[in-house]
């Protein structure tokens, strides 16, 4: 076994750092109170090969693997958890499917574009009555000539505001039998619109919109995938995406952790930093025992996805429900260790707070993590 992360990924997780304190640190308060979408910092962060982690060089990605990926997320969203959800829509969600299951021409169209931060992209699966159960979805794709006409309207939609390129799932009739269909299109594209922008309580410098199709007409070679695969294509993809998921949560975790321990050695009380408290310095060690080993589960699983593994579903699942829920509890102690301070504005645990809250909800609620583990184990 090798813990040592490559020289180049090494070099990618600090650049990620680097731009995360220099260029996010500065503005990510008011982005959060503000509820403002910076695309200008996610191109720049395309510029530096950060949204085309695992796309090819053929394709115009920096080809760094998940690996360095999944730690370039954590460095991103100790900072601004909004742009890491961003960066990771687009690393996961977009490219992976693209890459995975995209015709030539999509991917020579597409993934230069994306992998460069030329344009912004997302995935378009959940709907108002179909989240946990997106087999219920109710967008349709109808055949029309030699093209598809789409109707419905997609919800909850990271990226959907400022996205270029759109994934987006619907239903489809197969002879009869109904199946689900993946399609690719373009912004502009006639009978495509942006619905609601929604107000969140976390993650606000990140875009969630509904994205709503009226008479859309696609032509044949938009169709992402074959026909009638379009549920598989979106839960392969999500395997992938969790590991993006967990790596935001870790860094909201990580950033708890840094805060709490700095906090704890600069306020005094009963004449001592809280820091020389017993009850204080549990708290610290338990958050920092629970980070390491999320990050411990993070880079294999990146390592499975990298070295190539054909499915990872339930380790990907079970990194996704121990981050998540890890970040809970150890943004839950932040707060504590803070006191009455953490619980205002002025204190980024309180941001913290808020950010991590969506990480046990998108790409599968915890109660969907436990099931997807569950048969996978038995079967
Ligand atoms: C900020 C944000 C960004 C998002 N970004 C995207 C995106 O980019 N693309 C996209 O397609 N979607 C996105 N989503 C949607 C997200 O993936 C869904 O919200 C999520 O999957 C849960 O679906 P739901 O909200 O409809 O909840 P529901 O499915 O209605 O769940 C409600 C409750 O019931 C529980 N439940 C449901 N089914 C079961 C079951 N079988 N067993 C036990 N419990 C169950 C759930 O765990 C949950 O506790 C986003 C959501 C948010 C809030």
């Amino acid at each position: 076994m090798d813990f040592q992360f490559s020289d180049e990924a090494r070099m990618a997780i600090d650049g990620a750092k680097r731009f995360a304190v220099e260029k996010l640190g500065p503005g990510a308060a008011e982005r959060d109170e503000k509820a403002e979408v910076e695309v200008k910092l996610l191109k720049e962060l395309g510029e530096l090969g950060y949204l085309g982690m695992t796309v090819p060089e053929e394709h115009g990605g920096s080809a760094l693997g998940a690996v360095a990926y999944a730690g370039s997320v954590v460095e991103v969203a100790k900072v601004d958890a909004g742009v890491a959800v961003a960066m990771s829509v687009q690393n996961s969600l977009v490219n992976d499917a693209i890459e995975h299951f995209g015709t030539e021409a999509q991917k020579g169209e597409f993934l230069p574009k994306l992998a460069s931060g030329g344009w912004i992209g997302c995935f378009s699966l959940t709907e108002a009555n179909a989240g946990s159960d997106p087999a219920s979805m109710r967008t349709t794709a109808v055949k029309d000539g030699d093209g598809y006409l789409l109707n419905g309207t997609k919800n909850f939609t990271t990226n959907g505001a400022i996205a270029d390129a759109v994934i987006v799932f619907t239903r489809c009739d197969l002879g009869g039998k109904p199946a689900n269909s993946a399609f690719l299109l373009k912004k502009g594209t006639p009978g495509f619109s942006i619905g609601k922008h929604e107000n969140k309580m976390g993650i606000r410098s990140s875009s969630t919109t509904e994205m709503v199709f009226t008479n859309c007409r696609l032509p044949k070679e938009a169709l992402l995938g074959e026909e009638g695969k379009g549920l598989k294509i979106a839960l392969t993809t999500l395997d992938g995406g969790r590991i993006g998921i967990a790596a935001q949560a870790i860094g909201i975790a990580e950033a708890a952790l840094d805060e709490s321990v700095r906090y704890s050695k600069e306020r005094v009380q009963f004449g001592k930093p809280i820091a020389e408290l017993e009850g204080i310095q549990f708290m610290l060690a338990d958050m920092a025992t629970e980070v390491e080993v999320a990050k411990t589960m993070l880079f294999r699983v990146a390592w499975m996805k990298e070295s190539g593994a054909k499915r990872y579903t339930k380790e990907a699942a079970m990194l996704k429900l121990f981050a998540s829920e890890m970040s809970h509890r150890v943004c839950h102690k932040a707060i504590q260790v803070h006191g009455g301070y953490g619980f205002m504005k002025e204190y980024k645990v309180e941001r913290l707070y808020r950010d991590q809250r969506i990480t046990e909800i998108y790409e599968g609620t915890s109660e969907i993590q436990r099931f997807v583990i569950a048969r996978g184990i038995l079967g």
